[in-house]
């Protein structure tokens, strides 16, 4: 897809500082199990973290395309860094910026544009992940527009780190879908505690944080969306939202495996076996082009999807479906090719692509599972609903 000379310009900053700041210190950020500081400086004094925020808060006012150029080209050296980026473009700083009132826009958008207030996501719970409408999380009155939160969050990524949390919760009297709203709340309030750190297979700095609020006071002003207990309104609203979530989920699984193809057309190049370089085997080439073809379906599928959210808009969901199960999917294969293409090497932590692997295989999980994507697919599609592609008939044309 043609990018603007202004979108271009975008994506070589987004390159140059990523290959100069931050490839450098990936590896060390992992095994040290936090983001590393001098990376996100580099990014915030590059000003990429202010794209998608309006202008009004320091930010760029840009969209879902440029989110995306700049997540792709920060993951394809460095998951952990990009999900920073990510939670300040498609996190709760836009549905702050979308539906919420001054105060909340005041307190929190101008900290994330400078890089320096990360705001973490609290919507899974123990029992309450694929099945978001059974959460637990619960608000009581405690006075005219003042509540209490009870919640426990298990998977709130870089909530050790964030200066505040997106809750989604439930508003007193609401039952499933009903009654679910969601409220910004300080990681700094009486109540609030990080009880623990998840120790996953890989995003090592960048890791998901379990977080208990006990009888958090809530105002007025901390409230991002009311719930309505006899609606599910605002609870769609909220899930509609996470479209810009998941095609960030999907740049930044096009990045990574963009750059462990690129790794690995590079190792089959300089490694000779039998007398000559790995990358003129005919076997190995079919592999570049099955990670090609799965990358480059990929990137068109998300390229439509963000597109059409256009200025100010929130991409289409079943285009984002559509976008993220084939990023996650395509990543998971170009990252097991790449390290298979490196031999025993691509097994170490001495490369990248090993990395690479493991990072991309929590982004499968994260804003929606592949399997959920595709019970929204295949729903759709048995529904009749149809894409915006031209070539896909729709049921009263039939
Ligand atoms: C790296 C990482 C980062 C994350 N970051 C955040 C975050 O910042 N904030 C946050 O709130 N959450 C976050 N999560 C949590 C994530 O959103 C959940 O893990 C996800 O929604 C799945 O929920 P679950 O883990 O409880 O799995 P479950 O819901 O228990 O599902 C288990 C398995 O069953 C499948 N499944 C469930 N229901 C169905 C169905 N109806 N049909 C077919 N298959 C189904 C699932 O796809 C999955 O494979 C993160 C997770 C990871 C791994």
């Amino acid at each position: 897809m043609v990018e603007s000379s202004d979108q271009a310009a975008l994506r070589e900053l987004a390159r140059s500082v990523a290959i100069r700041e931050v490839a450098p210190r990936a590896a060390a950020a992992d095994e040290s199990g936090e983001l590393d500081g001098a990376a996100v400086k580099a990014l915030a004094d590059a000003d990429l973290f202010r794209v998608t925020i309006g202008a009004e808060w320091g930010g760029l006012g840009l969209g879902d395309v440029e989110a995306a150029i700049v997540l792709e080209e920060i993951a394809r050296f460095d998951v952990s860094t990009a999900i920073c980026c990510q939670l300040a473009f498609n996190g709760p700083s836009r549905g702050i910026e979308h539906l919420g009132g001054e105060v909340l826009k005041e307190r929190h958008l101008p900290g994330v544009a400078a890089g320096e207030h990360i705001i973490s996501i609290g919507i899974t719970e123990p029992d309450a992940g694929s099945a978001v409408q059974n959460m637990r999380a619960s608000l009581r009155r405690d006075g005219p527009d003042r509540w209490r939160l009870k919640a426990y969050k298990n998977y709130s990524t870089l909530g050790h780190a964030a200066g505040a949390v997106l809750v989604w919760c439930r508003w007193p009297g609401g039952e499933g879908a009903r009654g679910i709203g969601a409220v910004v709340v300080p990681t700094d309030r009486d109540g609030v505690s990080v009880t623990g750190r998840h120790r996953g297979m890989g995003i090592h700095a960048a890791t998901e944080a379990e977080i208990a609020f006990d009888d958090v006071a809530i105002g007025g002003d901390d409230v991002l969306l009311a719930g309505d207990v006899d609606s599910a309104g605002p609870f769609k609203t909220l899930l509609a939202h996470l479209n810009h979530e998941r095609c960030g989920n999907a740049a930044m699984c096009i990045g990574a495996a963009q750059g462990a193809l690129e790794q690995a057309v590079a190792y089959a190049g300089d490694r000779v076996v039998g007398g000559r370089p790995i990358g003129e085997l005919q076997g190995l080439q079919w592999k570049f082009a099955d990670m090609a073809v799965a990358i480059e379906g990929a990137r068109l599928l998300l390229g439509r999807a963000v597109r059409l959210a256009g200025p100010g808009g929130t991409p289409p969901p079943l285009e984002t479906a559509l976008a993220k199960t084939a990023a996650n999917l395509a990543a998971k294969l170009v990252c097991d090719e790449a390290m298979q293409i490196h031999g025993g090497y691509g097994y170490s932590r001495e490369y990248p692509v090993e990395r690479a692997y493991r990072d991309i295989r929590g982004l499968c999980f994260g804003a929606g599972t592949v399997e959920a994507q595709k019970n929204f697919i295949g729903q759709s599609v048995a529904r009749g609903k149809a894409t915006t592609s031209p070539g896909w008939r729709r049921r009263a044309d039939r």
